[in-house]
């Protein structure tokens, strides 16, 4: 299938699905799947002049600036063409921007721009019941008593275990960043370009959301 759109950037909160979903899409449309933190660690670890750029900052406990990181995915899409699916990214204002100006510099606007939508509530109960495969990042639900912590992963073996970012304090700080952060780059995507963003009922199963996922990335809204 040859999808109509190619320039994707998917947002939402914790527990989500995001990461998830974005695997399927990049599985079954071809489009690279880009998390912004590996492609930081990978250049750190290259030991690239933006890698020694980022270690710099971060190993002063800062973060990577909104310019740096911008500058770090630009460097990516000259190596493999303007096609992606950002997972998360950007997670500010200001790295919106820096991106829109990018994209603008290759004549490659964004396609499009997913909001997945959750309750608080939802997400509190998604993370609290949560198990993950520190291995290959699968999660499950303790809720459907299928898997239990401990429990060997069914897709890859590793030993089934409670993040220790899933405790109801820490989750609290990462909605707090989230709403802080992430909404309003929203609310700067529905000031700049309201025609790309769509939203998603995120609270439903994952079949049906990666089906509307789906319609949208061919163009079928
Ligand atoms: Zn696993």
């Amino acid at each position: 299938m040859n999808p109509v759109n190619q320039r994707i950037v998917l947002l939402g909160p914790p527990a989500s699905g995001k990461g998830t979903q974005a695997d399927r899409l990049s599985d079954t449309f071809g489009i690279p799947h880009v998390s912004t933190g590996a492609l930081l660690r990978s250049e750190c670890a290259r030991g690239t002049v933006l890698g020694r750029e980022a270690d710099a900052a971060t190993s002063k406990g800062l973060l990577v600036s909104d310019e740096l990181a911008v500058r770090i995915v630009a460097n990516w899409m000259q190596e493999h063409g303007p096609r992606f699916l950002f997972d998360g990214f950007p997670r500010t204002v200001g790295q919106a921007a820096h991106l829109d100006a990018a994209l603008t510099s290759l004549k490659a606007p964004l396609d499009l721009v997913i909001l997945l939508e959750l309750s608080d509530e939802a997400i509190r109960q998604r993370i609290l019941e949560r198990i993950s495969c520190l291995k290959c990042g699968a999660t499950y639900s303790t809720s459907l008593h299928t898997h239990a912590e401990g429990d060997a992963c069914p897709r890859c073996g590793a030993t089934l275990v409670r993040r220790n970012d899933d405790t109801a304090e820490a989750l609290e700080q990462r909605l707090k960043v989230y709403r802080e952060l992430t909404m309003p780059v929203v609310g700067y995507y529905e000031e700049t370009a309201p025609r790309i963003l769509q939203r998603i009922d995120a609270g439903k199963g994952s079949d049906d959301i990666f089906a509307k996922l789906s319609s949208l990335v061919v163009g079928e809204n």
